[in-house]
């Protein structure tokens, strides 16, 4: 008779906020973290075994565990850090198991690949095509069939004619390892200056292996990279792994070959452009430790390493980190809560750190070090600030005179020069100048974005796209539709009228079909291919282009529009960083900025470079109201298909929430994207002071004010980045 004790419990990756209770055979047990099978209604299920006390309920209401997966377990730190995120996020803890858990296939073995080798005699007839199979296999060296077909060039009969003659035979090889083992000193550089003591600080960290919160606070080109290597390396050295969080843009064919060039291997790559298998195939490896560095986007703090000893977090201040759907949750943190749970340090990269991570230096919570200075004393960018009030481009330009002069001196000397305006397609709004009409998303409130190259009006927040009209749909004359605003495609179409004999590249999003095009037309840029880049966001991450000397924004103000409490921030975050890429090798770069509001701080820490009174600046504004980090937030943004129904239950929200010190709530207000994908949108926002149990409480205001019904959802948003 099998005893309760029998009984463990399992969590699903399935929306459900607890572990499920099983029963094992006899005389079998398992331990927290090993993956099983498990019935979940009609369906099968893989789960992890969880450490949560398994319940009492009556015999009659338990089910067996199907199947064990012997050597497949969840770290006991990954657990950890699933339910803390959950707890955190309030999201339901079998949706964050499913980050970082895979689909059954991936608890399969590798498959073998069909391989032969010439161990018989030669065939009887000898054909040209038989010859050179034959020739690749001499020596006795082993070939996978598709890899001999492809060489020789031979099709796949000729190869199993040999086989079925009795010249070669069959036989199953291994795959490839998903990534080599690094060195750690396969190729050290000499670090410089300010470098050497900080290179010294990380390399201790690692080999102290205690948790240490590091900023690294360097300015753009000042060796950060260079810097964490010392980390890596140090890892690599006491047969750690390592985890390298960068933002899904950087991860560059340049940002591998660097780390190729350092550690001797490219590191395991893990990103949206990854297939599936080799994810599982990556997944496994990380689990048994048999990779020892992974690069990845945000989604690889989830994975089972074995052994980790250090986190970097690469641009750490960057808004890709913040994943807004399903689990919101945000990576840098949560890398800060991992290093934690596994006593390691976790060093935080960035030449323009958040706001959040330079007060938490300022509480002592994190050390800072920091790089004053680029790479051989090579100058910073010098900015220059165009006030477009006094000194506007002709009508319908977006191009200043001056910024056209700056660029001719820079191709006329054979440098690169980047046009950067932080928006697709080629006009923002389309109008009709005889009546008015605007075009506007049907499913959002929002305006649609043209994109002429794809001859498309597309929607920029839920995809919906439609094709550019010939008229207007509301008086239908033809010759009255206007583009207002530039976007990246309209700065391109002035930038060919006016430098028709330059080789211009525009780089934007949406103009690739994934990340293997966008790295070739990076790798272009870097080995000086191109005389004039436009681009978007995508452009002014991380990238080192060794001849690109001068920056020129077109419209600098474009951040700080939306008003929201991170727009000072973002801009200056951004425009930093875009500006950082002139004359990193050079010395000599020159950033443009065009702005009709020179004044503003923003501009003016951009313009001096002095980047402390810009912080300075930015927390006093925020200390002023309580924003983070001098108090918390949390976003409530209620929707559903129509608009009562949010009413209702915004207003319920607001009403039913606990009385607490010090804590506020606004509104509900409509969003500023009032209607998305055809749902009707409202938010509250939540403030409360700095150390107060944000999730906590909104657990208890949630319960108080029930789950909400039919078609309306809540979403809850602990340290919101975006405020649309
Ligand atoms: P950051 O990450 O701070 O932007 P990087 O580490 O990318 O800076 O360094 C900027 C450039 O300077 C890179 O091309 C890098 O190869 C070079 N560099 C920096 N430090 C060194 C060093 N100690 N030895 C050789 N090259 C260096
Ligand atoms: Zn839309």
């Amino acid at each position: 008779m099998s005893s309760i004790t029998n009984r463990i419990s399992v969590l699903l990756p399935v929306p459900v906020d607890c572990a499920y209770t099983y029963r094992l055979p006899d005389n079998i047990s398992v331990l927290p973290g090993q993956i099983v099978r498990v019935p979940l209604g009609p369906r099968e299920v893989i789960g992890v075994v969880w450490d949560d006390p398994p319940d009492t309920l009556s015999e009659k209401r338990i089910k067996d565990v199907l199947e064990i997966f012997e050597g497949f377990a969840l770290p006991d730190d990954l657990r950890k850090l699933i339910d803390w995120t959950a707890n955190y996020t309030l999201s339901n803890k079998g949706m964050v198991l499913r980050m970082a858990l895979r689909k059954e296939e991936a608890l399969l073995e590798d498959p073998k690949i069909r391989g032969v080798v010439k161990d018989g005699p030669d065939p009887e007839r000898m054909t040209s095509a038989r010859k050179r199979v034959l020739d690749l296999l001499e020596g006795g060296l082993a070939w996978s069939r598709s890899g001999l077909r492809d060489t020789a060039g031979v099709s796949m009969s000729v190869i199993d004619g040999l086989v079925g003659q009795g010249s070669l035979s069959t036989l199953e090889l291994p795959l490839q390892p998903v990534a080599e083992t690094p060195l750690a000193d396969f190729k050290t550089n000499q670090l410089f200056g300010a470098q050497i003591e900080t290179g010294e600080d990380l390399k201790n960290a690692v080999s102290r292996a205690k948790y240490d919160a590091v900023l690294l606070d360097g300015v753009t080109g000042s060796g950060k990279t260079e810097v964490y290597f010392e980390a890596v390396a140090e890892a690599i050295r006491k047969q750690k792994q390592v985890l390298v969080l960068v933002p899904e843009i950087s991860l560059t064919n340049a940002f591998l070959d660097r780390f190729a060039s350092r550690f001797g291997v490219r590191p395991a790559e893990w990103h949206s452009d990854i297939s599936q298998r080799k994810r599982d195939r990556i997944w496994k490896a990380v689990m048994r430790n048999e990779v020892q560095v992974v690069v990845g986007a945000r989604s690889a703090l989830f994975l089972p390493f074995a052994d980790l000893g250090v986190i970097i977090v690469d641009e750490e201040h960057d808004g890709a980190y913040k994943q807004e759907e399903r689990v919101i949750y945000h990576a840098r943190d949560m890398a800060v809560v991992r290093a934690h749970l596994n006593a390691i340090p976790v060093i935080l990269a960035s030449a323009t750190p958040s706001v959040e991570s330079r007060s938490n230096v300022e509480q002592g919570r994190y050390r800072c070090l920091r790089l004053e200075s680029r790479y051989k004393d090579v100058a910073l960018p010098d900015i220059t600030l165009h006030d477009m009030r006094a000194d506007p481009p002709e009508k319908g330009k977006w191009l200043s005179a001056k910024m056209v002069i700056m660029v001719n001196e820079t191709i006329d000397r054979g440098e690169q020069a980047l046009l950067f305006l932080n928006r697709r397609g080629y006009a923002p709004l389309t109008l009709c100048r005889t009546c008015g009409h605007r075009f506007q998303c049907p499913d959002c409130s929002a305006w649609l974005v043209e994109h002429r190259f794809r001859k498309q009006l597309s929607c920029h927040h839920c995809g919906h796209n439609e094709p550019s009209p010939r008229a207007c749909p509301t008086c239908e004359n033809t010759d009255s539709l206007v583009a207002c605003g530039p976007g990246v495609e309209r700065i391109a179409e002035e930038a060919k009228e006016i430098w028709s004999d330059r080789h211009i590249v525009v780089l934007s999003s949406d103009m690739f079909n994934g990340i293997a095009q966008l790295r070739r037309e990076l790798d272009a840029i870097t080995s000086g291919e191109a005389d004039i880049v436009i681009g978007t966001q995508m452009v002014a991450k991380g990238h080192n282009f060794p001849q690109m000397t001068f920056v020129g924004v077109v419209d600098a103000d474009l951040g700080l529009a939306h008003g929201d409490p991170r727009a000072a921030e973002r801009t200056f975050q951004t425009l930093g960083q875009v500006t950082g890429r002139a004359g990193r090798v050079t010395g000599t770069g020159k950033g443009f900025l065009q702005t009709f509001a020179p004044e503003h701080p923003v501009m003016q820490a951009l313009a001096t470079g002095d980047r402390d009174t810009f912080y300075e600046h930015d927390l006093n504004q925020r200390k002023l109201v309580g924003l983070p980090p001098f108090g918390r937030l949390a976003a409530l943004i209620v929707s559903a298909s129509n608009k009562p129904d949010v009413l209702e239950y915004a207003r319920l929200l607001a009403r039913s929430a606990p009385i607490s010190d010090g804590v506020r709530i606004l509104g509900p207000v409509d969003a500023p994207l009032a209607i998305l994908r055809a749902r009707h949108r409202m938010r509250l926002l939540f403030q409360a002071p700095r150390g107060f149990d944000v999730s906590g409480y909104m657990r208890a205001w949630t319960l108080r004010a029930g789950a909400p019904k039919g078609s309306t959802r809540l979403q809850i948003d602990i340290d919101p980045v975006s405020f649309l």
